[in-house]
This record gives C-alpha cells, structure tokens and sequence, in this order.
C-alpha cells in the first residue's frame, strides 16, 4: 500500500448528530475510501471532556475555604507547636491539589477552543525575558538561565498559550536540574518557521518514556515530581496549546545529561517583518 491520509472526521445525519471518519488509501493502482462510524466513540470523548471541566470547576470553591482556614491556622500563635508541621503539609497539598484543578480547567479550555489559536502578534522575547526574570527571583533554582534571542520576529498566536508553552518548559527545566547545572532559554527563526527551546543539564530522562512524556499524568518517577510540586499536566497542556498553534514538539534527552525541549512553529505563524523592510526602503 502507499501513502495513508490521515482519517478525516465528518459530521452527517439529518441533525449531524452522527460522526464518521473517512479515509484514502493507496493500494497499488486502486484507492481505496474506508469510511467509519465513529458516532459512539465521539459522544464518548465529549461525555470526558464535559466531566473533567465540571469536575476540575466544582473542585475549585471547597478547595479556596479549605486553603484560605490552613493559611489562617498556620499563622494563629495559639497553635499547638506539634500542629506546626502537619499544617504546612497540609498547605503545601492543597496548593498541589489547587494547581492539578488549574491545569485541568487549562486543559479543557484549550480543547473546548476549536482547532486554531487566534492571531495575535506576540514579542516571543519579551515574553521569555519576563519568564527569566521570574524563575531568577526563586530561592531554588540552577545557578545559570541564560535567555538566546536569535531573532525578533514576532510569533502570530495566542499570547496567554504561548505563555503558557514557554513557562512549563522552563519551569520543568529549573525544577529537574540542580543548583550548579544551568537552563538555555533560545528563540529563533529560519525557513521552516519559528523555534523555541528549552535546554538544561539536569537529570534527563530514559528514552523508554520519551514517546509517553506528553501524556496526562505521565510522570518518570512519581516520587519526584511529587515532592517538585509538579501535576503531571504540564507537558500536555504544551502539545494541546502548539498544535493549536500548528506546531509540534521534539524531545532530546540524554538521562544523567539533560534534555532539550524544542517547539516548532510554521512559517506561516511568524510575521513578516514589514515594518523593518519598510523603515530601509
Ligand atoms: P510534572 O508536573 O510532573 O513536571 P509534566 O507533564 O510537566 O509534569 O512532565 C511530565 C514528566 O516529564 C515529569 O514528571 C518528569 O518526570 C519529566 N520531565 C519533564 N521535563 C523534564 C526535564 N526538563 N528534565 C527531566 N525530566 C523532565
């Protein structure tokens, strides 16, 4: 056979309250059409995508009273010194439990928002000098975050998405590297589009779960991305906001060596640089 076609899903049906997902392929001289009823497996991805963003939202209100009475239990003078501890575990798991919510409503926002991100034009170096800027002021973090700019051309986007791309990355940089190795942050642009990568020399990661990373809640070592504070949802969030973006996402790890982390955008998401032509003509 030769090359396959992606399948292509179709609504259909007096109500289009039917989905079929159709498909050409290349058999010798033939092609052939192969077309599916996916009708129940996509009534049952809506049914998932429903329950986790009502769920993630109902979380958030009980999550806000219990968080706001442990702020004011770890502060009142009157507490048994015994309480002391287990109060602040108890803080810092509801503050994980506050970000799994967040990353879960994130989640679902990104895929109820239709296939392509909006147009914004965005300064992808301002946003990674600000970024930087943040992760130097933390009182753990590797000694040295070096930001590259190699261009200046602006990414055609979603600015709260590509935000939300380049924090993860770095923040997922800085809390798997230690104090003496150090993070690159660069950007650029050449024909095939716009590049932003992430590298570090932290513990990297075994190439048995590279093809896996990007799943909800794949995690290398539970234990330690646990005590990280990390949910788990970071690198999905990342995959869902650049494919939105028409991009994708390559990962070059070397365990023990660190990891590179690069986002790959097309050509047609950077902007001309007009202005600049027009300033020299
Ligand atoms: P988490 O919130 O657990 O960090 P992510 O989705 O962001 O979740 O990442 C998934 C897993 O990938 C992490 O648990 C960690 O094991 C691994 N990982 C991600 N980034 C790095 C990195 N820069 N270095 C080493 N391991 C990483």
């Amino acid at each position: 056979s030769g090359p396959q076609a992606s399948p292509v899903v179709v609504r259909y049906g007096p109500a289009s309250d039917r989905f079929l997902t159709c498909q050409l392929i290349q058999a010798g001289e033939q092609l052939l059409l192969m077309v599916r009823d996916v009708t129940r497996e996509a009534r049952l991805e809506a049914m998932r995508k429903d329950f986790v963003a009502n769920a993630s939202h109902e979380l958030r209100s009980p999550l806000t009273v219990v968080s706001g009475y442990l702020d004011q239990l770890a502060e009142d003078p009157a507490m048994d010194s015994d309480w002391h501890g287990p109060i602040e575990e108890m803080r810092r798991q509801s503050e994980r439990m506050r970000l799994i919510v967040e990353d879960l409503l994130e989640l679902s926002r990104l895929e109820a928002s239709g296939k392509e991100a909006p147009r914004e034009p965005v300064d992808v170096g301002g946003m990674l000098a600000l970024i930087r800027k943040d992760v130097m002021a933390r009182d753990t973090r590797p000694q040295q975050v070096v930001l590259r700019l190699d261009s200046s051309a602006r990414l055609l986007g979603s600015e709260s998405e590509l935000h939300s791309i380049a924090s993860n990355l770095v923040s997922n940089a800085v809390k798997y590297t230690p104090a003496e190795g150090s993070v690159e942050i660069r950007w650029w642009t050449d024909r095939d589009g716009g590049h932003l990568s992430v590298s570090d020399t932290g513990m990297g990661i075994p190439a048995e779960h590279l093809p896996r990373l990007t799943e909800r809640f794949y995690r290398v070592d539970r234990g330690r991305s646990r005590r990280s504070g990390g949910s788990g949802l970071g690198l999905a969030i990342v995959k869902h906001a650049l494919q939105r973006h028409g991009g994708h996402l390559t990962i070059d790890s070397v365990e023990g060596k660190g990891s590179t982390f690069t986002c790959h955008f097309p050509a047609k998401r950077i902007e001309a640089e007009s202005g600049k032509a027009a300033a020299a003509g």
